[in-house]
């Protein structure tokens, strides 16, 4: 085969092609952008393709009614590469400079540094990787955007695209069906064999377990039809890279969630006070902010050795920052901080701040962490164990999400 003709490459529908030839053409889907612009895209690139083309042939497999395709038959036939750690279960597709990042059990994945979602997860089966067709074919149109993936007789296979068409300006759609908050999962910081900090006889897992329930009762009762979730319930100790995988296993495709981890800081300063929300980010606000976070991070200690996720390259680049949920989870923080503001008025509002807190960064979703004030300063302290501060901190976080998820709906 030679592909030394000139290709008009265009995005958009394919159904024109789908009618000049009878194969059943699988359209370009459109990802979960969790955008509201609507981009207009004026694709009129002309594209030599030339020499090393790829094309496969490949099979989909259908287990209870949902589809798949091997991830071995990916690694064999397709060209693209592949690695998979047995470990975290996690494993990455790349070809040239794109690349997709998912992990067994979970609908959601990455492509190009982006958050997509399927209906089902990935599965193990018969000693072998199992990923959703839909994610293969969102890949496929991520990596080869020069081809149509098509599905003929159970076989995916690529073909050049064949448009004759002169090309039109075109449009995507309206923001793609936004995605429901389906659930928030409250994250009470520490436990178990981690106390946190310590003030006076305080431990900051005993109060952030106790902020954490009324942040979840008052959500219950005023957010209805959205699953309020607690990552622990009781004094146990969870790593901090499974407490967001608890809230990622939630996400499916057409749902989104919401991730609040609760905590109260410390200082060597018996000074320092206030309240703070912060979101993930690898450039910290400041000194300041750096320090809590490492606080914050120090548990990794006490973490289980088998693996070093944290270090771990691979792990870093699976969990990439995509800036969509940046943006989303810094409108999160605003909300409850504002929140905070308002209703807290005996304590002073440190503001929305910025910090790489390891428990942040596998989030697929918005995710924020509150320090309600300091358990190493002794007027604060006393606060947070009063019932009717700990009543307003809830109110204010709970209040903060509800406005974060009008505004998120509009
Ligand atoms: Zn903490």
């Amino acid at each position: 085969m030679h592909f030394f003709k000139t290709e008009k490459k265009r995005f958009g529908t394919t159904e024109t092609a789908a009618r000049n030839n009878g194969d059943r053409i699988i359209s370009k889907p459109s990802p979960i952008t969790r955008r509201l612009t609507i981009t207009a895209l004026y694709l009129s690139v002309w594209t030599l393709l030339s020499g090393s083309v790829t094309s496969f042939t490949i099979r989909e497999y259908t287990f209870n009614k949902k589809n798949y395709v091997s991830l071995y038959d990916i690694a064999t036939k397709t060209g693209i590469n592949q690695t998979f750690d047995v470990i975290s279960q996690r494993g990455k597709l790349y070809h040239k400079h794109h690349s997709a990042v998912f992990q067994a059990g979970y609908a959601a994945y990455l492509i190009d540094g982006r958050v997509y979602l399927s209906d089902y997860p990935v599965i193990r089966k018969n000693g072998e990787i199992f990923i959703p067709s839909l994610f293969f074919r969102e890949m496929c149109s991520a990596f080869f955007p020069e081809f149509e993936i098509r599905l003929a007789n159970n076989h995916y296979s690529l073909k050049t695209k064949t448009i004759t068409e002169d090309p039109v300006p075109f449009l995507t759609p309206d923001s793609p069906p936004k995605e429901k908050i389906a659930f928030i999962f409250i994250d009470p910081g520490h436990g178990g064999r981690d106390p946190g900090a310590i003030g006076g006889k305080i431990r900051e897992k005993d109060l952030t377990l106790k902020l954490s329930r009324k942040i979840r009762d008052y959500l219950k009762k005023n957010l209805k039809g959205v699953q309020i979730l607690m990552t622990r319930d009781k004094d146990h100790f969870i790593e901090l890279g499974k407490r967001t995988e608890m809230a990622n296993r939630k996400l499916k495709k057409g749902t989104n969630g919401l991730f609040v981890s609760v905590h109260v800081n410390a200082s060597i300063s018996s000074r320092s006070n206030g309240h703070e929300t912060y979101y993930l980010s690898q450039n910290p606000t400041n000194e300041e902010s750096r320090a809590t976070a490492s606080l914050e991070n120090n548990v990794v200690v006490l973490e289980s050795k088998k693996h070093k996720p944290y270090q771990d390259v691979e792990y870093v680049e699976a969990l990439m920052l995509t800036t969509q949920i940046q943006k989303e989870s810094a409108l999160l923080a605003d909300n409850i901080q504002g929140r905070m503001k308002k209703n807290l008025r005996e304590t002073r509002s440190r503001g929305v701040k910025k910090a790489d807190f390891f428990v942040l960064r596998g989030a697929l979703m918005p995710a924020v962490l509150v320090e309600a004030g300091y358990i190493t300063n002794s007027k604060e302290r006393k606060l947070l164990t009063q019932k009717d501060f700990q009543d307003r901190v809830a109110k204010s976080v709970g209040d903060g999400v509800i406005d974060f998820i009008k505004e998120y709906n509009k």
